[in-house]
């Protein structure tokens, strides 16, 4: 299928889309409107920029990455041949996919040409160097995450049941509430005798937000593969502390979250131009909400007029 050219990104909802919308509506418009079709030759410097400085990762995702994607070929390598891979072996593949986003990091001139490809890490694109206490922390999490990998309840029971049938395993989902795209990406699904389960890796702290996202995901196995709520089981493995934490599904609960998504959704349609074609209303309809919370880790300080306007009043 010939790739085509839209002179505006396909609507769709996300929870990390809704995330970006509430800490700051200029954000967003950079995000999901300013970089698009940044990545064109005759795109324009603005959306080039945009689309360079939404490319920019830190640490703590780089490590969250590293783990999921060992996660994801440790549980392929089960599903083929029964067997995990060694866990000094993956310790040192996360580690190096962490030694390779510094690396990349050292060479602006380079990442310009090539942002999707190569990274760029926030701590070295706006500071000098990598604070010292985040890497050892980084080093410590690495370790802690790993050894509780293969600690949690999911991989044991992958070891230890033989009734287990993976039904998923980051697969890029879509279903639909109210006719509106959402989309979804389980780590895990899988069946043990007649219960669902759907897993997923945690490598930061315990937070209200990640029982919503796993309860977005029961409304997506409901409609998908037609189960009934009372056969799932939802497990957030929280790989720093070692934790499993199973999330109660209630009906109220979920009508909730459906209503919650849907007022999201209106909200951010009112700040359309033509939501046919999703066209966004001009920047300055998006106000910016600074805070030190939600500029101190912004991609797109370096394009914000609010914090020229701070450096400038400095
Ligand atoms: S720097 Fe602050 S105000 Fe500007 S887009 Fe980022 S979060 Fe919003």
């Amino acid at each position: 299928m010939a790739f085509e050219i839209r002179p505006y990104p396909e609507w769709s909802w996300s929870q990390s889309r809704d995330q970006i919308f509430k800490d700051c509506q200029r954000k967003y418009y950079y995000h999901y409107y300013g970089s698009h079709n940044g990545w064109l030759r005759d795109a324009s410097e603005d959306q080039r920029t945009m689309y360079r400085l939404k490319q920019i990762t830190n640490l703590y995702m780089i490590l969250g990455d590293g783990i999921h994607l060992m996660a994801e070929a440790s549980l392929k390598q089960w599903q083929l041949e029964k067997s995990l891979p060694d866990q000094k072996e993956i310790t040192e593949d996360v580690r190096f996919h962490l030694n390779q986003a510094y690396k990349d990091s050292q060479d602006i001139m380079r990442w310009k040409v090539a942002p999707k490809k190569l990274k760029m890490l926030h701590e070295l694109y706006y500071g000098d160097e990598l604070p010292p206490k985040r890497v050892a922390q980084i080093k410590e999490r690495l370790n802690l995450c790993i050894t509780h990998y293969f600690e949690s309840e999911t991989v044991q029971d992958m070891m230890n049941c033989d009734e287990i049938e993976i039904k998923e395993i980051e697969e890029l989902n879509t279903f639909f509430i109210q006719d509106q795209k959402i989309y979804v990406k389980l780590d895990l699904l899988y069946k043990k005798q007649d219960k669902w389960i759907i897993a997923d890796w945690k490598t930061g702290n315990e937070s209200e937000q990640n029982d919503n996202q796993l309860l977005l995901y029961a409304l997506f196995l409901h409609d998908k593969y037609n189960v009934p709520f009372e056969q799932m089981e939802i497990r957030l493995e929280y790989l720093l502390s070692g934790q499993s934490k199973t999330i109660s599904i209630d009906e109220d609960e979920l009508n909730q979250l459906k209503v919650d998504i849907v007022e999201s959704m209106d909200q951010m349609k009112q700040l359309l131009e033509d939501a046919a074609i999703n066209k966004p209303k001009p920047m300055s309809s998006f106000p910016t909400n600074p805070s030190k919370l939600n500029c101190w880790g912004c991609n797109y300080r370096e394009c914000c007029e609010e914090i020229t306007l701070q450096k400038r009043e400095a």
